[in-house]
């Protein structure tokens, strides 16, 4: 048994934390907020999507890249910085744009996936946790026929690696998720995936940490995490706002600081911030979504979680900023009417922002650093809920030492 420091109480954090108490070892969880989960693992899209991994950069990315950057109401923007990481980042990402690199990251992830969705069931089948999860399966609609092409080339890939999708013309569409059926928004058809989940991410943070300490795991909220404390190579201690906290092993789930963190300890971590938006609305009637939707034209997602559906989207490479611009909180309302015209309430509606912590291949890092007693669990840009799982699990294996690589 290990005493062990988690930095950082987002979902993976809270997820690795709880997973190093079941194995038996002595968790000490600090974030430097008042509560779990309250930055990107907040009201993020609510979607497990155990086999919709494929990374962001990619040859179709590329190709569209100069149309999503140019264009006004493109949900993508891009705004230079005077941060060379921002563009080591940028450099790293055009790097990944590779079929072969894509075909790797792609088997990658949907390995991490599958062990993620193991993890969690195996979780719930020992814990009454509730957090509005749901297998209620996922639709990904495409507007026209040359982005179902690519989608099919993708269900072929993904089928050799053992993801079972089917691709479904516009009719099967409807009957899926009849709901769709006045919907202004293009689709052709798309791919379903009945095995894919939902849930809530703060409130499974929340039972994360609950269930840590019933197993005797320490909580510190409201510390924030100000220096890394060296003996030699390894780590002796973190110094919070309020206190120190030693222990045997460290690991870094600061999501989108982690990269911030880990350059005072000297290491250069490829994570940087895309800011995403959501809306979660209650409904009007009777018609109401009971599938996950992304739709691949408005580049949204919708999740019907907790009796409300959670609309997603928009990825804006701007900096550490996390603050909501109405504008593009009013362009994912506008993208709801157009696929579920009044479906939901619009009114009350709090708009929430997050930084995805991105890395330029969509993988994210979860490696022991060589030497010392670092370990980095960081990096899941747009799949941290999805990934959170399989991560801890494999932050158990480093710490037990039964593995010594990364993803
Ligand atoms: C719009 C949007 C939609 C998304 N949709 C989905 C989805 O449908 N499915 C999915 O799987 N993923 C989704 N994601 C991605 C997912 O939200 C992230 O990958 C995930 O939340 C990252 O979790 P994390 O624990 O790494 O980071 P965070 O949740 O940001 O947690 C990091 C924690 O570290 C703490 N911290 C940072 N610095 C310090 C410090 N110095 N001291 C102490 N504490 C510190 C922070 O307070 C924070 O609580 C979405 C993201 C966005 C923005």
């Amino acid at each position: 048994m290990s005493r062990i420091c988690v930095i950082g109480a987002g979902i993976v954090g809270c997820a690795t934390a709880y997973q190093l108490a079941r194995a038996g070892h002595r968790v000490t969880l600090v974030d430097e907020r008042s509560a779990p989960g309250m930055l990107t693992s907040a009201a993020n899209g609510a979607q497990l999507s155990y086999a919709y991994v494929e990374p962001f950069a990619s040859p179709a990315t590329l190709r569209a890249l100069p149309k999503l950057l140019l264009s006004r109401a493109s949900p993508v923007r891009f705004r230079l910085r005077a941060d060379w990481r921002q563009w080591a980042w940028g450099a790293r990402f055009l790097m990944a744009c590779r079929k072969t690199q894509v075909q790797r990251a792609t088997r990658q992830l949907l390995e991490l996936a599958r062990s993620s969705r193991e993890t969690l069931d195996d979780w719930m089948r020992t814990e009454a946790w509730q957090f509005s999860f749901a297998r209620n399966g996922k639709l990904v609609l495409c507007p026209d026929t040359a982005t179902l092409r690519r989608q099919e080339a993708q269900v072929r890939l993904q089928a050799s690696f053992g993801s079972e999708q089917s691709v479904v013309g516009r009719s099967e569409c409807l009957a899926i998720e009849p709901a769709l059926s006045g919907s202004a928004a293009p689709f052709v058809g798309g791919v379903w995936t009945p095995g894919e989940c939902v849930a809530d991410p703060r409130l499974l943070c929340g039972e994360l940490v609950r269930s840590l300490r019933s197993l005797g795991g320490t909580t510190l909220f409201g510390e924030r995490v100000e220096a890394l404390r060296r003996k030699g190579s390894a780590i002796a201690a973190v110094r919070t706002s309020a206190s120190e906290v030693s222990a045997d092993a460290f690991v870094l789930a600061a999501g989108p600081q982690a990269a911030r963190l880990a350059s005072t300890f000297g290491l250069h971590l490829p994570i940087y911030p895309i800011r995403g938006y959501s809306l979660t609305l209650g409904f009007r009637g009777e018609r109401r979504p009971k599938v996950s939707v992304t739709h691949l034209g408005q580049k949204t997602v919708y999740a019907p979680v907790g009796g409300m559906l959670r609309v997603a989207g928009m990825a804006e490479i701007d900096g550490y900023e996390n603050t909501v611009l109405q504008a593009r909180a009013t362009t994912l309302a506008r993208s709801l009417e157009e696929l579920y015209p009044g479906v939901c309430n619009l009114e009350p509606n709090s708009p929430w922002s997050g930084l995805r912590p991105a890395t330029p291949t969509s993988l994210p890092i979860i490696r022991a650093v060589p030497g010392t007693n670092l370990i980095i669990n960081a990096g899941h840009g747009g799949l941290g809920l999805t990934l959170a799982a399989g991560s801890a699990k494999l932050v158990e294996q480093l710490v037990a030492g039964h593995i010594s690589s990364e993803v």
